[in-house]
């Protein structure tokens, strides 16, 4: 596998100082899970196509460190189990697992080489029997009782509250990464929330010392509590939801 360069590890470094002052760190294995990730991704993506940011430094600090930057939001709330839908590549839930030792981690992802890249990364030691790579749709999922459900880079917030919603317990929690202008954005999942028993959505920006740090200017994540259970229909099939958005 190739080696990473020393952009990336300069880059990298940076960030995790950014991140240490809100009391996230990697442990040397959950730093050797990271670097195994992105060895992997280096050697599959020029044939598979699995993400367009390649470049080190992007690595480091749109991937890596954008995904570390909610652990604090994610501690928050009951964290013993996570699911991630729309992992493509393996962001945010591949750093979030290797930083939390403990977390059962599930990753849905519909497309199949996306899929099996992520099975060969969850073979790896330190994530290892602990990491469940579901190759299908989330709509396709059972309703469930995880604790946290994580997306980046997959979808309307409205739309995330209906797939995600139906897959936690009770005091669960949504957090999906987004950034830029999202007032019509949170009003309509707040709709839709309201509706499925979630909570008022709300904003977590990254901390200022991370968005420094590792050149994340307006980037967060927003959550929505599930409070109470979902009524059965959700989720409505793409097409329903496309015809009655929130
Ligand atoms: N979360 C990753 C990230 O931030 O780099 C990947 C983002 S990529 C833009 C969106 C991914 O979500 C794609 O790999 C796509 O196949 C997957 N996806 C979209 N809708 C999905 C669904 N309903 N269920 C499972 N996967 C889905």
């Amino acid at each position: 596998m190739p080696d990473l360069p020393f952009a990336y590890h300069a880059a990298l470094g940076v960030a995790l100082d950014g991140l240490a002052t809100i009391g996230v760190r990697l442990d040397p294995r959950g730093r050797q899970v990271i670097d195994g990730h992105l060895r992997l991704l280096a050697a599959w993506n020029p044939a598979v196509n699995l993400t367009a940011i390649m470049d080190p430094v992007g690595l480091a600090e749109r991937h890596v460190a954008d995904s570390l930057a909610a652990i604090p939001v994610i501690l928050d709330g009951p964290h013993r189990t996570l699911i991630d839908i729309g992992s493509g590549a393996g962001f945010p839930g591949i750093p979030i697992g290797a930083a939390m030792p403990g977390l059962r981690l599930t990753l849905v992802e519909s497309t199949g080489k996306k899929a099996a890249f992520l099975r060969v990364v969850a073979a790896e030691p330190g994530l290892a029997r602990r990491v469940d790579v579901r190759a299908e749709r989330a709509e396709a999922i059972a309703p469930g009782d995880w604790d946290v459900v994580t997306a980046r880079a997959v979808g309307a917030l409205a739309d995330l509250v209906e797939l995600g919603l139906p897959l936690l317990r009770r005091g669960g929690r949504l957090i999906a990464w987004k950034r830029g202008d999202l007032a019509v954005e949170l009003a309509a999942a707040g709709r839709a929330a309201q509706a499925m028993g979630g909570s008022p959505p709300w904003w977590r920006p990254h901390p200022d010392a991370v968005q420094d740090a590792a050149h994340l200017a307006g980037h967060g994540v927003a959550v929505i509590e599930k409070r109470s259970p979902t009524p059965e229909g959700y989720p409505r099939d793409p097409a329903r939801r496309k015809r009655r958005p929130w």
